[in-house]
């Protein structure tokens, strides 16, 4: 960018194509899409169906599914069979890999999308002692490639169905390490070369990824995929991670940072946060990212003071018991504060307010109009009150 700030406090999305993925559209006008992938062996058709079912009750829209044999890939017509008698259809996708071209080609009929690693295509001998690669070299290894890759291109195209050409940092094919450095470049170069490929079979239906356990790797590739597609003509849409996040606070710092940074800027169209940790624990985080950013609303936004000497109650504890009743309320802003120490305005035109008022007493207020004053032991239950009477109440 030019340097130049922007004041504009709505992020403007990158336009991309719109891509189906079973019945979710990644890219054009829709929402950000959250997906995780399920840790069961694919082999255990129960406990798969039942990991599926999981997962997309609290809203991960897309699940993934490992696919390491041909039994596996027959397991998933299974699957997907008993899935959709049991519950309802969830768009699945699966890893595939270029030494196994038959079970790629068995995974597509059965699932939405495949995923395919460019840096797994690898013709070149493993530790040669080369340094370089002629450009000959180079072009044969990519249409042995493409010879490869041809026959689970047209099997999607025909079907309809998406791919996600997904590269990462950590598995860059030797040849586009020696031509292109362990570098961004290196990873859109990548990218680019499978996207040709798959655009010469008139195949369109791509997403892709750049992912990296470093943010700031992550960030600029992802930054440079785009200019580089806005070169060329190319709208297809992102589909961002932070690969190794690890786990805890420092996981879902790591992959907010990268995330996040890009979605503010436009950038991405679904995301999946990466944590060493239950797949149940990632879709939250996806979640929050996505409030926060105020680009999915899909929970009660908490606006809270950090308190202070001037905190006339205890406010952590008074945030939980709220938090405890009211987040099961979508679409309404709830602020908690100490204090009204420089007006109502402090409370970021919340719905609701819940503020310290004198000792003992809190007051409700309704946007910026103070509504009662109220014994803080029944705080809680007045605001639920007030909620009920805006007609804003739904039962847990
Ligand atoms: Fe302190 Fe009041 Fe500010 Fe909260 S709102 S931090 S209590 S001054």
């Amino acid at each position: 960018s030019s340097g130049e700030l922007s004041t504009d406090t709505t992020i403007h999305r990158r336009q991309t194509r719109p891509i189906q993925v079973g019945n979710v559209t990644i890219g054009g006008s829709h929402p950000v899409v959250v997906q995780s992938m399920i840790n069961e062996d694919t082999l255990d058709i129960d406990g798969s169906v039942a990991a599926i079912r999981r997962l997309h009750e609290i809203g991960c829209e897309i699940v993934r599914v490992t696919v390491p044999s041909m039994a596996h890939a027959q397991a998933l017509a299974e699957i997907k069979q008993k899935l959709y008698a049991s519950y309802q259809p969830v768009p699945i996708v699966a890893d595939v890999h270029h030494n196994g071209m038959k079970i790629a080609l068995e995974v597509a009929k059965h699932i939405d999308k495949v995923r395919i690693n460019p840096g797994l295509y690898v013709f070149e001998k493993p530790k040669s002692n080369r340094t370089e690669y002629s450009q000959t070299e180079f072009e044969e290894i990519g249409d042995k490639i493409r010879q490869t890759l041809e026959p689970l291109v047209v099997c999607l195209r025909d079907q309809g169905k998406a791919m996600r050409i997904g590269v990462n940092h950590g598995s860059l094919a030797e040849r586009m390490l020696f031509t292109y450095g362990d570098t961004p470049e290196g990873m859109v170069e990548s990218a680019l070369e499978f996207i040709r490929i798959c655009e010469s079979l008139d195949f369109r239906n791509l997403v892709i990824s750049l992912k990296a356990s470093r943010v700031p790797v992550m960030i600029a590739a992802n930054r440079l995929m785009v200019k580089r597609m806005n070169e060329l003509g190319m709208d297809y849409p992102l589909h961002l991670g932070v690969t190794e996040a690890g786990d805890g606070e420092y996981g879902r710092i790591k992959s907010t940072a990268g995330i996040g940074t890009l979605l503010a800027e436009g950038i991405g169209d679904t995301i999946r946060v990466s944590l060493t940790e239950a797949p149940e624990k990632e879709i939250p985080v996806c979640y929050s990212i996505l409030q926060s950013l105020g680009l999915r609303k899909t929970m009660v936004e908490y606006v809270a003071c950090p308190s202070c000497g001037r905190t006339l109650f205890n406010l952590e504890e008074v945030l939980h018991k709220v938090r405890e009743a009211t987040k099961h309320l979508t679409g309404l802003d709830i602020a908690v504060m100490g204090c009204i120490v420089n007006g109502p305005g402090e409370m970021a035109d919340a719905d609701y307010g819940y503020v310290g008022k004198q000792p003992g007493y809190i007051s409700l207020y309704r946007g910026r109009e103070e509504i009662k004053r109220v014994p803080e032991d029944r705080g809680v239950e007045e605001l639920i009150n007030l909620i009920k009477a805006d007609d804003r109440w739904v039962d847990p």
